[in-house]
């Protein structure tokens, strides 16, 4: 993590440092948070919509913190505490995570997209790692605070790191993308999500390009060949451009795929004499895999070690989760998050899947899909195959329209809608056997994983 006098920060932060002896004061990294404050942290008061950080200043130095950030508008600062004078606590934080990266050797790799970001991320990390000293973003800290935190707990040795850049609006990756001047950019898909703020697929087409924006010049640009609104973007483009997806004119795409319980095999197209393995189900985590392997090329990684890579990566929780539940049930716990791009591709992986009893589909509301909601809803419905599918149990008031399409092919006995939670858990209890698999998915907000906890 950034180690720093208070006074060398204060140039970094571009801020004024006031107290006594401020060039002995030995900063140890930063934190936004004093409940998980560490000792000789900077502590950086951030103005939210509901807390000010400003209110806790004294409480982080009584934590351990050695100093803090303040925000020069803000009033009544105490005055026993040393303390760095900024014009706006959340560009200081970004600054000096910007300087202290530049000070670093290491080389960036940023990935945005609709979906897949963080499990690409996962990928990459696991496959570098076998030949690199890797760190990456934490859980989902990928946004404007979450991102300059975690480059600041960087070791000074890092040699490569992986950055998840994620957006709810214009401008927001591109502002990543300028503080990490990023080495490599991996552009995952072009989904829905957003949708409600960016107006079309278009406008979150252009959004995630502005991980170009701060891309080293000769820059590596890996994106998904297999969307127009990617490829179109990037004919004239000065980077090295990869592309990947299922279709035979990208530079990586899967000859064979194979899924099996413990994961999926698949070969590449100009590759056939190597068989990878994922631990992981779904086409759509092919592909996350396929930007991985060429990232990793690109970085002169061996085939050995990026098969090892590969073999051993860990997705980060109900992305896709494979869990053997109670009474012999089978669960795919996608619980995390859902938009119709990603809903289409799990529900593809449970069709594909061979060997179970009765194979169903528990589907919650897609969330902020702005005006054409109920119609995004409704088509995935419809696409869904009653000769793979056994039921289809919905959840919500949106995912009701999910039913409706439903019902376009399958029997009425075979579509349910649930605006209850209890009630939904009592029905698929009733109807799961030993041998049959259940596909949880829904937004966020559906809280869906308390449906899994129920079954596992
Ligand atoms: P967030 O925007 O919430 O950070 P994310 O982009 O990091 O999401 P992940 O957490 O990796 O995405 O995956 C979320 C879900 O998206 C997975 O559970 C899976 O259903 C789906 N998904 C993952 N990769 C892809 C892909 N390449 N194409 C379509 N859907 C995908
Ligand atoms: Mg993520």
């Amino acid at each position: 993590m950034m180690q720093k006098t208070l006074k060398e920060i204060a140039v970094w932060a571009n801020g004024e440092v006031v107290g006594p002896d401020t060039n002995r004061i030995e900063v140890a990294g930063v934190s936004t948070d004093t409940r998980t404050i560490e000792k000789a942290n900077l502590y950086i008061p951030i103005v939210g919509e509901n807390f000010n950080g400003h209110d806790f200043v004294t409480g982080a130095i009584k934590n351990g913190a050695v100093g803090a950030l303040w925000q020069k508008d803000q009033p009544n600062s105490p005055a026993d505490v040393p303390l760095i004078y900024v014009d706006d606590t959340l560009v200081a934080l970004q600054e000096l995570a910007k300087n202290y990266l530049a000070s670093l050797p290491a080389k960036v790799i940023a990935i945005t997209g609709s979906n897949g970001k963080t499990t690409t991320k996962d990928m990459v990390t696991s496959v570098l790692s076998t030949t690199y000293k890797v760190q990456k973003t934490e859980g989902n800290y990928n946004n404007h605070i979450g991102l300059p935190l975690t480059i600041l707990r960087l070791q000074e040795d890092t040699e490569i790191v992986v950055l998840e850049m994620g957006m709810s609006g214009r401008g927001e990756i591109e502002l990543l993308s300028n503080l990490a001047q990023p080495e490599a950019a991996i552009i995952t898909n072009i989904g829905e999500s957003h949708l409600q703020d960016l107006g079309s697929r278009e406008g979150i087409s252009e959004a995630k390009f502005e991980i170009t924006a701060g891309l080293r010049e000769n820059g590596t640009l890996i994106i998904h060949g297999d969307e127009p609104l990617l490829t179109e973007k990037v004919d004239q483009s000065p980077f090295h451009v990869i592309t990947f997806g299922n279709s035979e004119t990208n530079d990586y795409c899967p000859a064979h795929i194979q899924q099996k319980s413990n994961g999926t095999y698949f070969t590449l197209k100009d590759e056939a004499e190597t068989e990878y393995f994922i631990p992981v189900l779904g086409k759509h985590n092919v592909n996350n895999a396929l930007s991985a392997i060429a990232i990793s090329k690109q970085m002169n990684v061996s085939i050995p070690d990026i098969k090892k890579g590969l073999e051993a990566i860990k997705i980060t929780g109900m992305r896709t989760e494979l869990i053997q539940g109670k009474d012999g049930v089978t669960v795919i716990n996608d619980a995390y998050n859902a938009s119709p791009t990603s809903m289409r591709a799990a529900i593809d992986l449970l069709q594909d899947l061979k060997h179970y009893k009765k194979k169903i589909v528990v589907l919650g509301d897609m969330l902020e899909l702005g005006d054409k909601e109920e119609t995004f809803h409704f088509e995935v419905g419809k696409g869904i195959d009653k000769e793979k599918i056994n039921e289809v149990i919905t959840f919500g008031q949106l995912g009701r329209k999910i039913a409706e399409g439903a019902k376009v092919n399958f029997p009425e006995n075979r579509v349910f809608a649930y605006n209850d939670k209890q009630a939904l858990i009592a029905k698929l209890k009733g109807t799961v056997e030993e041998g049959d698999i259940v596909l949880l998915k829904g937004s966020r907000g559906m809280k869906l994983e308390e449906v899994v906890y129920e079954l596992t």
